[in-house]
């Protein structure tokens, strides 16, 4: 039995490494769950938890500065912060967290709850020239704003996915010139697939966007050590004095290494109550992880490890984990929200229930796509696995139920007037190993239970092997570490 542990409520010492969304959330609910022990939280960020979602929206515009985008507090966590200092190992059996300013942190359990990070323009000296920018943190985001509100030249978003498309969206509303370059057939394309991706094409090539398609970025040219040039696949060269890089996200799990825990470039493994599992495939009862750090095998998707970089689930994984962390092992319950995901971007609402990547068609059921509003459904394997409307928010609770009830696809609704564009299309993934921007959701391969011949099956993530890297394009899926 476990120190503090006693009929089941436990009561010694907890410590959270990765203090934002998920790290908050969770030591919040630990505190809701009538935790009254130690609890510790250890960040690497110099500030409280805050809010990332607006970094690339509401903050660019200049209406939110960075620094008013810190998480509201729900109760009094009286826990010991340790700010502005990163944990760099994990010594498993000695139960302790090892920091960078030497200091060590016991604790009888752990939450993990350390993200992702922008990934980097893989030119380490053409990614440190003066103009080049990533957004993950709510410095990057004052930053990149300061410079947006002043530059003269156009401005280039390296990447189509949720983030650059918000970028590029930014810049028009604020009357810059933007160039977006994507390697896939379309922006959105790896997260919403290339049929949904060819609205979201059409939309920015209305608001002005300069959209290069199939295009990858080679090289980056400055002069005195400041941006001035980029150099694209399709021939041209760009005069550009500020670049954003929006090339996905890469999981934090370096700390990890050689701790003994089942962590590795896609992420950090559990089980459905995100209990962490060891390298050996043991299930630790000690160890917890939540948010985009983790990955899952899902109930509701065959038991496949997901990997998901949303907001509401940090919340809703933070919540399962520190409720299985502290009540009696009868009473662990499964994580199995769906995952669910919004993006506002060219004065659209655009969210997301479900998994598209699973799905290999994909139909329109309701509204109507010229008119910018409408609902998109898709299925995998005879299921309906997702669904992404487009300004139409209310109707979506609908199809999120139509996924929980593994409703079958096409969906038989039954709608007397149906959308012009009704008929069940290719939703246009690309095949493992083609390379587009990676989706913010993704099966990263089957987990203990999946069947065979299952969904997991088709999971479509991008094999990135040594020469992938080394290519100064736009790199794809995760790192391995
Ligand atoms: C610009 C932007 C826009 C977004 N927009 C949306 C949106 O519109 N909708 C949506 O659903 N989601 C959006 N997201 C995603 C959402 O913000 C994330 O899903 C959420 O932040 C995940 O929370 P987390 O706590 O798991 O991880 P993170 O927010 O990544 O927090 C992890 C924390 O751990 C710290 N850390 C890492 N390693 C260590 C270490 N070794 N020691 C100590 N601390 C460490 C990190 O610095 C960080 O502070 C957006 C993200 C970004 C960056």
């Amino acid at each position: 039995m476990s120190a503090g542990m006693a009929n089941g409520d436990f009561s010694g010492r907890i410590v959270i490494v990765g203090a934002s969304l998920a790290g908050l959330r969770g030591a919040e609910a630990l505190r809701e769950a009538g935790f009254t022990g130690s609890l510790a939280l250890i960040g690497d960020e110099p500030y409280p938890p805050y809010d990332r979602p607006p970094l690339s929206k509401t903050v660019l515009t200049g209406w939110l500065p960075a620094e008013h985008t810190t998480l509201p507090r729900f109760v009094d966590l009286d826990a010991d912060w340790r700010l502005g200092v990163a944990a760099t190992g994990l010594d498993l059996a000695g139960r302790r967290v090892l920091l960078a300013d030497d200091d060590a942190v016991p604790f009888d359990r752990l939450l993990i709850a350390t993200g992702t990070r922008a990934r980097l323009w893989p030119n380490e000296e053409e990614g440190a020239l003066d103009g080049v920018f990533t957004i993950r943190t709510r410095d990057d985001a004052a930053q990149l704003r300061e410079r947006l509100a002043a530059v003269q030249s156009r401005v280039l978003v390296v990447g189509g996915g949720f983030i650059g498309s918000e970028v590029a969206s930014v810049c028009r509303e604020l009357g810059l010139e933007v160039t977006l370059a994507e390697r896939g057939p379309a922006p959105l394309s790896g997260a919403l697939g290339a049929t949904a991706g060819s609205f979201a094409e059409r939309l920015q090539r209305r608001h002005g966007v300069d959209l290069r398609t199939r295009v990858t970025v080679l090289a980056l040219e400055g002069e005195g050590g400041r941006l001035r040039r980029a150099r694209l696949s399709d021939g041209d060269t760009l005069d550009v004095d500020v670049a954003v890089m929006a090339l996905g996200a890469v999981r934090n799990t370096e700390w990890l290494r050689g701790s003994g825990l089942a962590a590795d470039g896609r992420g950090v493994v559990c089980d459905a109550s995100c209990r962490v599992f060891s390298a050996e495939g043991v299930v630790l009862d000690d160890i917890f992880v939540a948010g985009d750090v983790a990955r899952w095998p899902h109930p509701l998707f065959d038991g496949q490890l997901i990997a998901v970089e949303h907001w509401e689930n940090a919340v809703a994984q933070a919540a399962t984990a520190a409720h299985n962390m502290v009540c009696p092992p009868a009473e662990r319950r499964a994580h199995k929200t769906l995952p669910a995901f919004w993006s506002n971007q060219f004065g659209l609402n655009i969210k997301s229930v479900g998994i598209p990547s699973l799905a290999d068609e994909i139909v329109v059921t309701q509204g109507v796509v010229r008119e910018g509003r409408f609902v998109a459904v898709y299925g995998g394997r005879g299921r309906i696995v997702a669904a992404v409307t487009v300004n139409a928010p209310r109707w979506l609770p609908f199809y999120k139920e139509l996924i929980e009830a593994r409703a079958p696809f096409p969906p038989e609704l039954g709608v007397a007037d149906p959308p012009p564009e009704a008929f069940v299309r290719p939703a246009g993934f690309p095949p493992p190993g083609q390379a587009t921007h990676s989706p913010t959701v993704a099966s990263t391969g089957p987990g203990p239970s999946s069947p065979p011949g299952s969904l997991a099956a088709s999971s479509r993530q991008a094999e990135v092997t040594p020469e992938t890297l080394r290519d100064p394009r736009v790199p794809v899926g995760p790192l391995p570490l």
